[in-house]
């Protein structure tokens, strides 16, 4: 388990590691998504002993589809069909899962809001990260300025090869730079660019340089096909 440097009195914001859980191979060991056919009893021993380590009574996952919807919630349980959830609910906790796409934690400590994010290649093309910003801002009244961020453990430039049409997508949307040796995708810095540019200061985003996909700590979709999902995590106390 790994803290995002603004884990604090006031907030809880964590990245959970592929360790101490109960599922078998491939999962092994602490999967928490029920989606990639694991033991259903072994996710729901994991998600119970985690939420408990944590002290966390309500929590809310997301169904995850690799889009740009965003929704604000104010209650615990499954939410369907986005990736990306926004509350100012003390005491309910946010979950991203993830095994290689960039998990990403957000809060306004002066508005007292926060937002989890999942931001595969496809969120990030969509700017899911600048439109979750745009959200909080229209809704809560959020200020850039006020924002702290932390992108935790995912694929790095050096093992994330892309095909051409992707290739040819990130040079016609965004810059070539984000393309590493001719191939290799740098999802971070591209989610990282589009947080600079949605007016939040650099100082004030982590990035946590694990590569999923090199560090066999974390569950990487591109290294082990089907495996287990990590998560962040975030609340409010
Ligand atoms: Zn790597």
């Amino acid at each position: 388990m790994k803290k995002a440097f603004f884990d604090s009195e006031g907030v809880l914001a964590v990245f959970t590691n592929r360790h101490g859980g109960v599922s078998k191979k491939p999962f092994d060991s602490l999967n928490l998504a029920f989606h990639v056919e694991d033991d259903f009893q072994d996710v729901l021993r994991n998600r119970k002993m985690l939420l408990d380590g944590l002290r966390i009574e309500k929590i809310a996952w997301m169904n995850q589809i690799h889009s740009d919807v965003i929704k604000v919630i104010d209650n615990e349980g499954e939410v369907i069909g986005c990736d990306a959830i926004i509350t100012k609910r003390k005491k309910l906790a946010l979950v991203t899962m993830v095994a290689d796409c960039n998990p990403i934690l957000i809060v306004d400590g002066m508005k007292k809001v926060i937002a989890a994010v999942h931001a595969g290649r496809e969120g990030t093309f969509k700017r899911i990260v600048q439109k979750t910003i745009q959200k909080m801002k229209d809704e809560f009244g959020c200020k850039e300025q006020d924002l702290l961020v932390s992108i935790g453990p995912s694929i790095g430039p050096c093992c994330y090869e892309v095909n051409k049409s992707n290739i040819d997508k990130v040079y016609e949307n965004f810059d070539g730079k984000y393309i590493v040796n001719g191939k290799f995708l740098d999802l971070k810095t591209l989610n990282f660019d589009q947080l600079v540019e949605a007016g939040v200061s650099e100082e004030r985003i982590e990035v946590l340089d694990e590569c999923t996909c090199c560090n066999k700590d974390y569950f990487s979709y591109r290294r082990d096909g089907k495996t287990g999902r990590f998560a962040g995590i975030i609340m409010l106390k």
